[in-house]
């Protein structure tokens, strides 16, 4: 197949192996036709090949090569000023029918999108080279793990995909004659004429769509280069598709971090933890227990996605389908997350942050003190005095896993690791207390779907709050009615279903300042969940569930924390909470008859509760 191809005077095929799967051969020959690249390179995933890559970057301007004394092997990339984030209004979901995808997801006839989107990548990578890029998520031969192939006219995507995901020859390999994989197709959508030369950062500015469809399990990407929108193995595969296909065939599909919890007695669990989009998966996942709590040790099975699947003995399994991080800069110092700074020594790709005179990078809160001159993310001088930020506030690392630290000694494992609880954690000002155990399975499940975000203003005022059902709002590849359906479910599906706690680290108090210290501390919380799997640690019975008195925590080695403190954090007021029943039910009503029963029953004994 590739020889037909290469014998075609206009198109150069590099490849390093050959192709036996035929469906595969053809549809990179079918997308060829429509993309109309100057060159095919089917991606090995060597060394070689992802160090060629950055060496032509940094020659065509995409990478910065950092310095190599302070940041070996490492790179700076600077976006487009229009392709710094998720384009979520332009991502759809294309099920047949527009109620699969539900309230919550923008929705576009699949034959309607294919047809926008062809015309689109008709000649759309004309002067570039096509990448094609197998790529696993999760270990190969893994019964958990997905295959899926990227095509793509990014090399910063090829670089990245390396560093995410399990990727090259050994994937097409493991593939063999007739493999099943997930059909990705991305263009940055911006050909160039005979003799133009490329800018930095290519991309459309004014035309972006990110099209999945569940029901054929493809995935077509035009006109942004960054992030999600682009590395689609990971929020679009790894969430959208996958939540689909775990609906169909009896699994999960989550926005969690998976971390192992070992204590001074040498017992080990693993726990995920959902949160909504920056508010703390990476600096949870990568805890460092205050010192006082010697002996215990957090390590790190993955900080974003869990797929977690009922195995033989009863119990939950969970992998972490990637192979790498890409993380927020932002707020990550030796102080909140030094497991974080130490997985970024070396081997990273960094994306908008600033650079600093001797070639290393910055980002607000890396330092108490900024640098007094910096170039910012797009490249422009920069003073501590200017008033700008210097770095984009979504700038990125991207860093292979094997980096970190604390990676746990199981995070390959092609089993999995059991499960021992569920955590899904809010952000709100108000309302929530610091922790909170559900009482069983089918309450756990409501809970999570009413997470929530909540802003807060200048003077501690209280905005809005955004509810992201596990987290996953922005990620469920299908009506979350039915999601929520199937969460219930799943329960069913195991012998005892792993307790369910809800956290908020962010209550605020009359100053409008976060009281919980967070970070390490939060291992406080994390420790007595890991003795409640036990049935070891104590707790007191409130209308939303088992709670810790304050004698139940671990308060070794910390001062700011008081009784009284404690008792704030842990309220859970009856006129606050008579109020967020009603808001549940309006979260519940945008999904009509989808939504489960129970919760309208729990909603009411709640309602019940709290009017005793
Ligand atoms: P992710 O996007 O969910 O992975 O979140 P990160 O771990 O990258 O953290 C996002 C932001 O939340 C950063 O600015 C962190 O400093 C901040 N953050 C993380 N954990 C805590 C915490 O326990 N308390 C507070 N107040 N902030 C936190
Ligand atoms: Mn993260």
């Amino acid at each position: 197949m590739i020889n037909t191809l290469s014998s075609n005077p206009v198109v150069k095929v590099n490849a390093s192996y050959s192709v036996r799967h035929i469906k595969l051969a053809r549809w990179v020959i079918e997308a060829a036709s429509l993309f109309k690249p100057d060159e095919i390179q089917w991606c090995d995933g060597s060394p070689e090949e992802y160090d060629t890559l950055c060496s032509e970057m940094t020659k065509s301007g995409m990478l910065i090569r950092l310095n190599p004394e302070l940041r070996p092997n490492s790179f700076l990339a600077r976006t487009h000023s229009s392709d710094v984030a998720p384009a979520e209004d332009h991502t759809f979901i294309c099920s047949q029918a527009k109620d699969d995808a539900g309230p919550t997801n923008n929705w576009k006839e699949p034959n309607e999108a294919k047809t926008v989107m062809n015309k689109l990548f008709a000649g759309c990578m004309r002067g570039r080279t096509m990448y094609v890029v197998p790529f696993s998520m999760g270990p190969l031969g893994s019964s958990i793990s997905q295959i899926g192939v990227q095509i793509t006219d990014s090399p910063y995507v090829v670089a990245s995909m390396r560093l995410l995901s399990r990727m090259g020859k050994k994937v097409v390999d493991a593939l063999g004659l007739s493999g099943e994989f997930v059909h990705c197709l991305h263009s940055v959508g911006k050909p160039l004429a005979e003799g133009e030369t490329d800018v930095a950062w290519p991309c459309n500015p004014d035309k972006k769509y990110i099209c999945h469809f569940p029901e054929t399990r493809e995935i077509w990407s035009y006109g942004s280069g960054y992030g999600a929108n682009a590395l689609l193995g990971k929020k679009s595969l790894a969430l959208r598709i996958a939540s689909t296909m775990a609906r169909d065939e009896g699994w999960l599909a989550e926005h969690m971090l998976i971390l192992g919890l070992q204590s001074p007695e040498g017992v080990k669990k693993y726990i995920a933890a959902a949160f909504p989009g920056a508010c703390g998966k990476t600096s949870f996942a990568m805890l460092v227990p205050p010192a006082d709590l010697s002996g215990w040790k957090v390590t790190t099975v993955g900080d974003d996605i869990a797929w977690i699947k009922p195995a033989e003995d009863g119990k939950l399994y969970a992998i972490n389908p990637e192979a790498g991080y890409f993380g927020i800069v932002s707020g990550i110092s030796e102080t909140t997350n030094p497991n974080a700074m130490r997985t970024l020594r070396e081997n990273c790709i960094f994306t908008n942050v600033a650079l600093t005179q001797d070639g290393d990078v910055w980002w607000e809160g890396l330092t108490d003190k900024p640098p007094s001159q910096l170039t910012d993310w797009q490249g422009n001088s920069w003073t501590a005095y200017c008033g700008r930020p210097a770095a984009q506030q979504n700038a990125r690392f991207t860093v292979p896993a094997a980096n970190c630290p604390s990676l746990d000694s199981r995070w390959n494992d092609p089993k999995g690791v059991p499960i021992s609880a569920f955590i899904f954690g809010n952000r709100r000002a108000t309302a929530v207390p610091l922790v909170t155990e559900s009482f069983n399975w089918d309450y756990g499940v409501y809970l999570a779907s009413t997470v929530g975000s909540e802003t807060t203003g200048a003077l501690g005022s209280v905005g809005e709050v955004r509810r992201d059902p596990m987290a996953m709002l922005s990620y469920c590849g299908y009506n979350m009615g039915d999601y929520f359906s199937h969460w219930l479910q799943m329960g069913r599906e195991v012998k005892s279903p792993p307790p369910i706690f809800s956290v908020n680290w962010f209550r605020i108090d009359e100053n409008g300042k976060v009281i919980w210290p967070g970070f390490s501390e939060n291992f406080r919380v994390l420790k007595w969940i890991f003795e409640r799997t036990q049935r070891k640690a104590g707790a007191v019975q409130s209308e939303l569930g088992w709670m810790p008195s304050y004698e139940d925590l671990d308060w070794n080695g910390c001062e700011t924390i008081t009784k009284k403190k404690f008792n704030v954090l842990m309220t859970v007021d009856k006129k606050v909470w008579l109020k967020e029943l009603e808001s549940h039910k309006g979260l519940f009503d945008t999904f009509g008859t989808k939504i489960p029963k129970q919760f309208a029953l729990l909603r009411e004994l709640l309602q019940l509760g709290f009017k005793r």
